[in-house]
């Protein structure tokens, strides 16, 4: 499994925030303020909340609940299955490839 979230960069997960857990960050068309379109990159990565760190979170709530490659293998099925919901398939085949390159 792997050691290093394989993140591809795809930004839905910031251009389709949940209404509840990221309200503070939510535009009304469902992405974060803070999302940089044209770069397509989050504009304060470095000051990025603790909810959008998957290492950190993980580290803060749940490193006495789970192991984290049974994390990793949760947040990379989130990530897929949306993907696959809004078709992109390209970032699909990326995170399948990234996966199996860093194992
Ligand atoms: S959906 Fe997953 S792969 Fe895409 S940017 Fe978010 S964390 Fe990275
Ligand atoms: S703060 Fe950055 S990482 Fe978090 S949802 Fe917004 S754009 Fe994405």
């Amino acid at each position: 499994m792997t050691k290093q979230f394989p993140c591809v960069a795809c930004g839905l997960c910031c251009r389709n925030l949940d209404e509840t857990i990221y309200a503070d960050l939510r535009l009304p068309d469902g992405t974060c303020m803070y999302y940089d379109a044209d770069r397509k990159l989050c504009s304060v990565y470095d000051a990025r909340p603790l909810k959008c760190r998957i290492d950190d979170y993980y580290a803060f709530y749940l490193e006495n609940e789970m192991d984290i490659e049974h994390y990793y293998e949760m947040n990379i099925e989130a990530c897929k299955n949306m993907m696959l919901l809004f078709e992109d398939y390209d970032s699909y085949t990326k995170i399948l490839v990234k996966m199996n390159q860093i194992d």
